[in-house]
């Protein structure tokens, strides 16, 4: 079984430990010191480092990580550091526990992880494509790729759990509540992150499900948004377009 430990990095990043035994895979290492002494003080062995992307932010430890325990690098895109594995195809990987997901649009080498067997409900890493509650932002792609990297999404069961690069839960709910003021489903889950913040409690993992009825970058088929966004008969990916626009504007 795989025990996912969660360490939050920099200001808001999240990087994740995917440990089976003694042995741990790394998703986006921003900072080496604690992952380093985490490995040290429990006796774990670092097998591969993961990236979703390759911003800083979530790579940022890849060198000093490598170079203490000699592990491969995987990710989708030729830029980030210490790359020795570029993953090209959605076949598992068999020194892979997860499933890769090619989600271009916040960068056009993002993918998402996707862990099925050996949990006891499917986790999804999702980088920065798919936040809590909102999407990542549009550096290198366009709304059109992003917003069908998301799609591929809608497979995966509503108690799939939602593990995503950055801790924006709550200021993502204060954008959609001000956006859909009247959204049950928007104030409850604005109510629920201002909760787990109380509580000093990470923001992941959330529910896929839950996200599918109240996070607005997945409900662009909604009138109601089509409405507010000033575009009533538009086509979904232009809803999202306009959406994104709002966010960035925000
Ligand atoms: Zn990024």
């Amino acid at each position: 079984m795989f025990r996912i430990r969660i360490l939050r990095q920099r200001q808001d990043n999240y990087s994740y430990l995917i440990q089976s035994g003694q042995q741990v895979w790394c998703i986006d290492p921003a900072e080496a010191q604690p992952v380093l002494q985490l490995l040290q003080r429990e006796r774990l062995q670092l097998v591969a480092i993961l990236n979703s992307h390759a911003h800083a932010d979530h790579c940022g430890a890849n060198l000093s990580l490598q170079q203490a325990s000699g592990c491969p690098i995987f990710g989708a895109d030729q830029r980030i550091p210490g790359l020795t594995t570029e993953l090209t195809t959605t076949a598992q990987d068999a020194a892979l526990p997860f499933r890769v997901l090619f989600t271009p649009g916040h960068t056009r080498g993002d993918c998402c992880y996707l862990l099925t067997d050996g949990v006891e409900t499917p986790a999804l890493f999702s980088g920065d494509c798919l936040f809590i509650g909102g999407c990542g932002r549009l550096f290198e792609g366009s709304a059109a790729q992003l917003y069908q990297s998301l799609q591929q999404f809608n497979t995966l069961p509503d108690h799939c759990q939602l593990y995503c690069g950055h801790d924006y839960a709550l200021d993502n709910y204060r954008f959609a509540s001000r956006l859909l003021p009247d959204c049950r489903e928007i104030r409850h889950q604005l109510q629920h992150y201002e909760e787990r913040q109380r509580q000093g409690q990470p923001s992941v993992p959330a529910q896929l499900g839950d996200e599918r009825r109240a996070n607005p970058f997945l409900r662009c088929h909604q009138a109601a948004l089509a409405q507010v966004l000033g575009c009533p008969a538009a086509a979904p990916v232009e809803v999202f377009r306009r959406l994104r626009l709002a966010k960035d504007q925000a």
